[in-house]
């Protein structure tokens, strides 16, 4: 009597833990999210100090792309109307003060344009980057924003060759998809008109992952309304809680990672040498640590 009663718990339990098994619905980002807000600021100059504390103030990650030969110094750049426009550069020895909570990222040494310059030139521009950035702050450097937004596909292979996982261009796309190549990364907007996305974005209600993408330079909001339009964008977008706000290499670093998740019928299978990764699932949102495995329901 027991034993068969010990049997048929058995069954039962198994035949419980053979439901149990949930189906695979799609990745998502951290803890389930599917949206995310990148920022990405060009030159490194003193602006980016307020622009920087903005971010913090509202909990924002910014990518700031760096030129690295211009650090700590004031150039002057001529304007094709006569002008000339002095820029402060942020310097050398506060990189890890103003940027701590942000990503540090490549521009070119000296903001030569890609396009215009020799394969050694570009490979020059872009290798005395990663080494003075990467020394200054301990950092790995992954990310890049070409100089005038200026690049081609041959570029975009050559800069893939030192490491670098993106490259981000300034053609807007105005939508809020992946490129097919992360070494030419159109973003969505200039941030002069990111105000005009916000509403379409917070009420994005889609599964898919998707990606807000503003860029800018912090010296141009030396104009009081554009800088007034930034602060309540900050304001407004620091205040979702189901928007993922992320530096440009930590998203790509992200979306290669789920690249390398093996699933199949049986399983979902996350790789040990991989970073974490998040799945919804039917019976819910699941952490998949590296090297950890799920079966699924088949
Ligand atoms: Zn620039």
């Amino acid at each position: 009597m027991i034993r068969s009663l010990v049997l048929s718990l058995a069954f039962i339990s198994l035949l419980f833990s053979c439901n149990e098994k949930p189906s695979f619905v799609d990745f998502t980002y951290p803890e389930g999210k599917t949206k995310a807000l990148v920022l990405s600021y060009d030159d490194g100059t003193i602006q980016d100090i307020e622009l920087t504390e903005l971010f913090d103030k509202h909990n924002l990650i910014g990518t700031f792309n760096l030129n690295s030969k211009y650090l700590g110094v004031t150039r002057a750049w001529p304007q094709q109307n006569g002008d000339t426009i002095y820029q402060r550069y942020a310097p050398k020895d506060s990189l890890l003060i103003i940027y701590k909570n942000h990503e540090i990222a490549a521009h070119g040494a000296l903001h030569k344009t890609f396009t215009e310059i020799t394969t050694e030139e570009v490979l020059e521009e872009i290798n005395t980057d990663l080494n003075i950035l990467e020394k200054l702050t301990n950092r790995k450097i992954v990310s890049l924003a070409y100089p005038f937004g200026n690049t081609n596909d041959s570029i975009a292979e050559l800069i893939a060759s030192t490491g670098i996982k993106n490259g981000r261009t300034v053609e807007d796309t105005h939508n809020f998809s992946f490129p097919n190549n992360y070494m030419i990364w159109h973003p969505t907007c200039h941030d002069s008109k990111a105000l005009d996305y916000l509403d379409s974005y917070m009420e994005l209600n889609k599964q898919e992952l998707s990606v807000f993408y503003v860029w800018g330079h912090s010296w141009e909001f030396g104009n009081k309304e554009r800088w007034d339009n930034m602060v309540k964008f900050c304001e407004e977008i620091g205040n979702t809680t189901d928007i993922w706000s992320i530096g440009h290499g930590e998203l790509t670093n992200y979306l290669i990672a789920i690249e390398k998740v093996k699933v199949d019928e049986q399983n979902i299978i996350n790789p040990s040498d991989n970073l974490p990764i998040w799945i919804n699932l039917s019976n819910g949102i699941k952490k998949l640590e590296p090297g950890e495995f799920i079966s699924l329901k088949h």
